[in-house]
């Protein structure tokens, strides 16, 4: 399979370059040349497959031939090692829990899937080539990535996050695993360190002596992964004999845009809606037709804190850009906090059902759709776990929040960080 650039500057690479390379050189997003259709035989025995046959039915044809059958499925095996449980709601109505991976955030299938086909690559190479992976987080990438790269062979991974913006579990998350993992604690805002990680990519001076890379979901390698999860849920419900619609509550848009490309493989969904909080770009896009970038607010759902969605490019392709056929398959609605609060308490009090501030949007998209629709299975995704959000759950929900086992034990470890306050600093630390 080969992959070109979305800015058509720079020539077509394959999965391999694609995943060390993270951004092509022209500072497009890689997108892939073609979309197999997976036939019906595949989804007329899917509900007898494992996650694990699923899943290498669906990625076969992204990494091509670059990583053999059965080296590929142990990285599947090895990833997907946990449970995507949905949770009935209410009729017809579903969460899709993506939190119960090592750190809690749907982003550690993803992130899990890129670490191995990084250490997988690097082991095949005679001359073992060191990759430094950097990565500015407002809170969950950073520790889905520093565990899902933890001792991964030939990779160094460097985090940068801003101090004090992150809640304290996500903080020892990302700064207690060691070994081959630094965090780099910022004196600055989330959009500081997203400036120095831009800095350093643009930055001649790393040519020959550090191969930087990303870890954010514009490497293939982390987005595409995010497509299993789609098929999963068809797995699970395709016996009620609906037509299902997904809610995706979105930030940078690698996680809907995935089941975009679920779709194009055959996947029958029947619509998309994207919950976004106050940084509302896609959803006003949609409404009045007008792409304005912005700078993000910062908001009680923060990893969603994106004011220009950095996959939303990905999405306009699948549609050859064309306005009129987005809308068709995606509807969009934003809240503010505090109708993101009341959310939650309303999943709470009339279902019982504990939500976070990101799932508490999905949902809260997911029935604004539905109360005009009907005979409709839908579900929305829960993309982090409740415990990291402590802070910001109202009173009575955190109480009965239960704390697990992983997060009491990381609670006790001791934070270890390299603090700075500008690029020279981080500059330094790269180069030494
Ligand atoms: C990253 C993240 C999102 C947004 O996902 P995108 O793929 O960036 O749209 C939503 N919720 C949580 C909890 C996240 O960590």
């Amino acid at each position: 399979m080969q992959y070109y650039s979305l800015n058509k500057q720079a020539p077509a690479v394959s999965f391999k370059e694609a995943v060390i390379k993270g951004l092509a050189p022209d500072k497009g997003l890689y997108f892939p040349s073609e979309i197999v259709k997976l036939d019906d035989s595949f989804f007329k025995s899917i509900t007898q497959m494992s996650h694990v046959e699923i899943a290498f039915k669906v990625i076969e044809s992204f990494v091509g031939n670059e990583i053999p059958e059965q080296d590929l499925k142990a990285i599947l095996t090895d990833v997907l090692s946990f449970d995507f449980p949905l949770v009935e709601v209410k009729k017809d109505v579903f969460a899709l829990e993506l939190y119960h991976g090592p750190t809690l955030a749907f982003k550690d299938v993803g992130a899990r899937f890129m670490a191995r086909c990084l250490g997988y690559f690097n082991k095949k190479e005679k001359q073992q080539e060191e990759v430094t992976v950097l990565v500015a987080t407002s809170g969950d990438t950073g520790g889905a990535v520093a565990s899902g790269f933890y001792d991964v062979p030939g990779v160094n991974v460097v985090i940068l996050y801003p101090s004090g913006k992150v809640s304290d579990i996500q903080e020892k998350q990302l700064t207690t695993m060691g070994k081959n993992i630094t965090a780099i604690e910022v004196e600055g805002t989330f959009d500081d360190c997203q400036a120095m990680v831009k800095q350093a990519f643009l930055d001649g001076d790393f040519k020959g002596k550090r191969n930087l890379t990303s870890a954010n979901s514009i490497n293939v390698a982390r987005w595409l992964p995010q497509m299993f999860y789609y098929f999963f849920t068809y797995k699970a419900l395709v016996h009620l004999k609906k037509e299902i619609v997904f809610s995706v509550p979105s930030g940078n848009y690698g996680n809907i845009c995935a089941g975009m490309m679920a779709q194009k493989m055959g996947l029958p969904i029947k619509h998309f809606i994207t919950g976004t909080n106050v940084n509302n770009t896609v959803p006003h896009y949609l409404k009045a037709g007008e792409y304005l970038a912005k700078q993000s607010v910062a908001t009680i759902s923060n990893a969603m804190d994106v004011g220009d969605p950095s996959n939303f490019i990905r999405i306009q392709e699948l549609h050859n850009r064309d306005i009129a056929k987005l809308r068709l398959n995606l509807t969009g609605y934003s809240f503010t906090d505090d109708q993101t609060r009341e959310v939650m308490l309303d999943l709470y009090d009339n279902y019982k059902y504990v939500s976070d501030p990101h799932g508490a949007i999905g949902y809260a998209a997911l029935e604004k759709y539905l109360s005009s629709q009907e005979a409709l299975i839908g579900v929305f995704l829960e993309t982090a776990h409740p415990v990291k959000f402590l802070d910001v759950l109202p009173e009575k929900i955190k109480k009965v929040v239960a704390i697990p086992e992983s997060i009491i034990e990381i609670i006790k470890k001791e934070k270890k960080v390299e603090r700075i306050f500008e690029y020279q600093e981080l500059k330094t630390f790269l180069l030494k």
